[in-house]
């Protein structure tokens, strides 16, 4: 009987779409899609092959050596199939480190595969696999079955290594694969069996059809907590709209309470939480009868792309949702309130890259006001465009030389005078005019400049401190703020300290602040720093005090001789009664733990008399004066030490 093609032929076309479909769709990246990639291009190559070879031997008595060498290629990449086909389950089950571990399990791997180069490499001489006899007919040697036993042997080891890692995998992608791995093995058993029916290529290229739609694509996009689709889908998608300038609208929705959620409840019942927020979302959307695209973008995060005429529809399906999330949800025995933050943003009329997305995403939980928001009100259009322009400006900024360092008066209540200054960066850009250190300082930690950014502050200010004009100012120190970042470095002592000796500053005259999340911070680095720079005689400041949850056992432990209490903290508000005993009593513990107080953003005299009233030491404040530019801080000071005046 002659072979029959026509399996092949719609193998072929299978392979052929997959490949295609995997590249229009950039699936390249990520270890699974190259080797998903690799598999279906060897199965494109392997059913050429044979193609050939069938072709080849319809032609008689003639091409002997053609006939050899498509036959042996057939048969070798036949053979690699199974074993790429094994490594794509390792790479899957993410087992690689185990299934390569010491030489035994090492000659598991490759030695079959091996075994099957040389014993083709060889049939060119012994004829043992298969050979071509005189009248030009393929014919199968008695080694012939080695092939098989050995592709069996893969495709056992398959089911093995699926089984037994099947708790890293979920149950549909497991039976997928048990069901792909029986097609490809079956099919090989019935080719055996019946040579003349070519089935062995179709049953290959299905198994991967079938892997490319249970395995490949759905899982490695959608979240299975919630079954939205994934951040790094959001990322590739939103990206291209952007390159496209495509128009369309994104309902962002942040969970504010979520971190709190999921410390209280757990994170199996958190998970059940997300998908309450995201079922809301999925039958808002269906009740409205608009299709859009829904994302879990991580940490109570989630996005609804909106485009063509559906964009009509996001204000009222925000409101419709902002409403929704504030009715509280019945879970087992308790009664959860949610803190949603939902804002509408137009792309690309509101933002025009993704890092200004990301950096508004990030931004929502300082802006919720209980109403749907809007990018255009939110932030102002350059602003967005300074966080795209942002990596280039601070280059530019460093190379050019164009950070400033002002300085804002700190006033002490018991001398009656200022007796330190904070550092302040400021950068002033030909562009955006001034871009505000909200902005650069978490692009530069971000991006890793933070590091050259702080060395050039911590030169300005020992350059300030060594000079004459500072001299006479009646200044104790300088407080230099300290980004956790920094704290970080290991040689941050080291270069501090060659800072300082360079222009002849004394530990003492310089006071670094760190704020509450840096020194609540575990690492070690973080405490041999300030141990180090303490032991020298530097002092240190805690920062911020007041905005994060502090580890006051921790903080406690750190030699920070001043706690600088938060402006947020330290708007009194006198109609809030117990806020007021909640300051009272922070400032008898810190005064308790004998550091002093910095009272920071004290805008009014009011606030002036309070702290004072209170006994806290110094106090910081537009009330006083805003920072200053190098110069205008020393008339300021000049004039201000002199008359001994408290700006009353
Ligand atoms: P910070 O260290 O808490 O600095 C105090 C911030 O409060 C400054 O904002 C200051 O201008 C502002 N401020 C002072 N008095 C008042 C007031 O009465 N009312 C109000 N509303 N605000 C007041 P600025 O200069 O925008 O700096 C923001 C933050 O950027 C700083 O917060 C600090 O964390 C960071 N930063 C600034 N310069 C540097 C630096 O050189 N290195 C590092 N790592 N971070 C810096
Ligand atoms: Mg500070
Ligand atoms: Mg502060």
């Amino acid at each position: 009987m002659e072979k029959n093609l026509y399996f092949d032929y719609a193998a072929l076309v299978i392979e052929i779409i997959l490949v295609g479909c995997l590249l229009v769709r950039k699936m390249t990246n990520g270890k699974l899609n190259q080797v998903y990639i690799f598999l279906s291009t060897m199965a494109i190559f392997t059913c050429t092959s044979d193609i050939i070879a069938v072709c080849y031997d319809r032609s008689g008595g003639e091409f002997i050596v053609e006939k050899m060498v498509f036959h042996s290629i057939y048969l070798m990449l036949r053979a690699f199939t199974s074993f790429f086909c094994l490594n794509y389950i390792i790479i899957l089950t993410d087992t690689w480190f185990k299934a390569s571990n010491g030489i035994v399990r090492k000659i598991w791997l490759f030695l079959p595969v091996g075994l099957v180069v040389v014993m083709m490499l060889l049939n060119f001489f012994t004829h043992s696999i298969f050979y071509i006899s005189d009248t030009g007919e393929y014919t199968r040697g008695s080694w012939f079955i080695m092939l098989y036993i050995i592709n069996g042997y893969y495709v056992l080891y398959c089911l093995h290594r699926v089984i037994s890692n099947w708790k890293m995998l979920t149950i549909p992608k497991v039976v997928s694969i048990i069901v792909a791995t029986l097609l490809m093995g079956g099919a090989a058993v019935f080719q055996f069996l019946v040579p003349d029916v070519l089935i062995d290529m179709f049953a290959n290229a299905t198994g991967l059809l079938f892997l490319f739609m249970m395995v490949q694509r759905p899982e490695e996009l959608t979240d299975s907590d919630t079954g939205l689709i994934k951040f790094s889908a959001y990322d590739n998608d939103i990206t291209r709209s952007f390159k496209n300038k495509k128009p369309e609208t994104i309902i962002m929705i942040k969970v504010i309470n979520y971190k709190v959620i999921r410390e209280m409840l757990g994170y199996r019942d958190s998970v059940m939480v997300k998908k309450i927020v995201a079922d809301e979302m999925l039958r808002t959307v269906k009740q409205k009868g608009v299709n859009a695209d829904i994302y879990y973008t991580e940490s109570g995060n989630f996005r609804i792309k909106l485009e063509g005429k559906s964009r009509d529809k996001a204000k009222d399906i925000a409101e419709y949702l902002n409403d929704k999330y504030k009715e509280p949800i019945r879970y087992h025995e308790m009664q959860l309130n949610l803190v949603v933050c939902v804002c509408i943003t137009k792309i690309p009329d509101d933002i025009d890259n993704m890092d200004a997305m990301v950096a508004l995403g990030q931004d929502l939980k300082n802006r919720y006001t209980g109403n749907v928001l809007y990018a255009s009100n939110v932030s102002t259009k350059s602003r967005y465009s300074i966080m795209r322009d942002i990596d280039i400006i601070l280059e530019d900024a460093i190379t050019e030389d164009r950070f400033e360092v002002y300085y804002q008066p700190i006033y002490s209540i018991k001398d009656n005078r200022f007796t330190s200054a904070e550092a302040l960066l400021r950068l002033y850009t030909k562009k955006y005019g001034f871009v505000s250190p909200d902005i650069f300082i978490p692009a530069a930690e971000k991006n890793g400049m933070i590091h050259r950014i702080g060395q050039i502050v911590m030169e300005k200010v020992c350059e300030f401190i060594g000079s004459e004009e500072y001299d006479g100012l009646g200044l104790d120190y300088i407080e230099v703020n300290l980004s956790p970042a920094q704290c970080m470095e290991d040689d941050l002592a080291s270069n501090m300290f060659s800072i300082m000796k360079k222009n002849k500053v004394l530990p003492d005259q310089v006071n670094l602040e760190i704020t509450e999340t840096a020194a609540g911070d575990i690492q070690n680095t973080i405490v041999e720093n300030i141990t180090t720079m303490h032991n020298a005689g530097i002092s240190f400041s805690l920062d911020d005090f007041g905005t994060g949850y502090s580890n006051m056992t921790r903080i406690a432990s750190l030699p920070f001789c001043i706690i600088k209490i938060d402006k947020t903290l330290a708007r009194i508000d006198e109609s809030n009664p117990n806020m007021v005993i909640v300051l009272e009593n922070i400032i008898k513990m810190i005064k308790a733990l004998k550091m002093k107080i910095v009272v920071e953003g004290v805008e009014t005299k009011e606030l002036a008399d309070k702290f004072r009233e209170l006994e806290c030491e110094y106090i910081q404040g537009y009330y006083y004066s805003k920072p200053l530019p190098k110069d205008e801080f020393i008339k300021f000071i000049r004039a201000n030490q002199v008359v001994n005046v408290t700006a009353e």
